[in-house]
């Protein structure tokens, strides 16, 4: 049996029922040798025990590792984040994406001013003979590794019950005694997020556990049932709009993104690390289903659309499967736009939003390949949508409508193309709204007037190019 610890940690001692078992060491890989055969099926246990300092995160949460810091009050601050990295960074586990525990007891042992707050729920406090408190939290659901966190500080606590599409769901709030107030008005976004996320993607995936916001020394993460919040209660993403048209800063980015990853991360969680696109495409696609929700559908467009700026179109969204490589950053605002474009193909905002939500029931609490995500899309949408996916997923060119006016004629085809791409698009044309469907070869459209304006909708995340301009 395999099980992974990274170095300057090591396990000192695996044991099966009171017998010590044998190990072999290969890199990150401890092979653990059993003394009686283990059948399909049983449920067995072994404990593992290890020793040493986790490494120190260089750049949390980018880099994984510890986080040591210190509040203003010079009490302990520290955090876990792993994302990418792997969690055998800080404890012995099965240290791959494609499977998950399916429940899950965190038991740390803190100073007695400290309070440590991980996932799910707080079972239990033991008081220690050494004055140290440990802290058991439960996790009732399916968790994947970098999911796990630890959280320690001089927290204080305050809370409110949401009552959502699944009843009323435990919010639970933990931030430094200095920011009490703040938090207290900047954390009213966990709730409208909820709201405006059920609504486009069904109930929260994990009400057993309940859902928290834990401040920490870093900009945040998406842990399970305890989102993690560093953002320095501003709104915007450390008070910037990425989208720079107003709307990014109507919102504290931090709670709305990294509750979004509660459906697309951890709800839906990727197999492989190629496919990370399934958890920050969609994610970054609910910053403006957030928008869209409170704002209304035209705030979401001006958002998705700004957030064009920032593609790079350098590499594939898609990364390199089975060792651990994700694909390109445009795998958030290239991502979002790609399901924006969708949006306006499938032309049907309940139909859409009935996707979504079918998404995170049709794979709850599982992990998933890239293909099954373009399948039920393509499925439910009743559209082939395997070259739309190519085009974007595993290709770095924006299709190009090219064309040329003669008179009342309008010749057009898309350039720049995977083969088989032939996406229909709104064009206007004289300043009505018509579908065309371009493929890689020349079409004609014949107007009833004299053609002297065309404009793709700005909706598709296309670009357009007259050959005679
Ligand atoms: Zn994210």
């Amino acid at each position: 049996m395999q099980v992974d610890l990274q170095p300057p940690l090591k396990i000192t001692k695996v044991v099966q029922g009171k017998e010590e078992l044998t190990f072999t060491q290969d890199g990150n890989a401890y092979y653990v040798s059993f003394k009686n055969p283990q059948k399909v099926g049983d449920k067995n246990s072994i404990e593992v025990y290890y020793e040493g300092t986790p490494q120190v995160s260089i750049r949390p949460p980018w880099s994984g590792g510890v986080t040591w810091s210190k509040d203003a009050n010079g009490n302990d601050f520290i955090a876990t984040s792993c994302q990418g990295d792997g969690a055998s960074l800080w404890w012995p586990c099965k240290d791959h994406m494609y499977d998950e525990v399916d429940s899950m007891l965190i038991s740390i042992t803190v100073a007695k001013h400290l309070t440590n707050v991980s996932n799910g729920r707080l079972r239990s406090i033991i008081k220690n003979k050494d004055k140290t408190r440990t802290f058991n939290w439960f996790v009732s659901n399916p968790i994947n590794n970098y999911g796990v966190n630890i959280n320690i500080g001089d927290y204080v606590h305050f809370s409110e019950v949401y009552q959502g599409e699944n009843g009323p769901l435990d919010c639970d709030y933990y931030v430094l005694k200095d920011n009490l107030s703040k938090a207290k008005i900047q954390f009213k976004d966990a709730t409208r997020t909820l709201e405006a996320f059920e609504y486009w993607f069904g109930p929260y995936p994990f009400y057993e556990d309940s859902y928290k916001l834990v401040e920490v020394p870093y900009l945040g993460m998406e842990h399970q049932s305890s989102v993690t919040y560093g953002n320095g209660y501003t709104n915007g993403y450390l008070g910037r709009d990425l989208s720079q048209t107003g709307w990014g800063l109507k919102w504290d980015f931090i709670i709305i993104h990294e509750s979004g990853h509660e459906w697309f991360a951890n709800n839906i969680t990727y197999k492989d690390m190629a496919d990370m696109w399934i958890h920050e495409s969609f994610t970054a696609y609910s910053e403006n289903l957030f928008l869209d929700y409170h704002y209304g559908k035209e705030a979401s467009a001006e958002y998705v659309i700004g957030t064009r700026k920032s593609i790079q179109n350098d590499a594939p969204i898609i990364g390199s499967y089975e060792v651990n490589k994700s694909g390109s950053s445009d795998m958030y605002y290239k991502g979002a736009n790609m399901l924006h474009t969708l949006r306006q193909l499938v032309e049907d905002d309940t139909l859409w939003r009935e996707i979504l939500r079918g998404l995170n029931r049709e794979f709850y609490h599982q992990t998933v390949t890239t293909k099954q995500i373009e399948n039920y899309i393509s499925d439910k949408s009743s559209k082939d949508l395997s070259a739309f996916f190519n085009q974007y997923l595993r290709d770095t060119r924006i299709p190009v409508l090219e064309y040329v006016i003669k008179g009342n004629k309008l010749q057009y085809r898309w350039a720049q193309i995977v083969q088989g791409f032939d996406m229909p698009v709104i064009v206007y044309i004289n300043g009505k709204k018509e579908w065309i469907s371009p493929a890689a070869q020349w079409k004609i459209k014949e107007s009833n007037e004299v053609i002297t304006d065309v404009k793709v909708d700005i909706n598709f995340y296309v670009a357009e190019f007259n050959l005679e301009g």
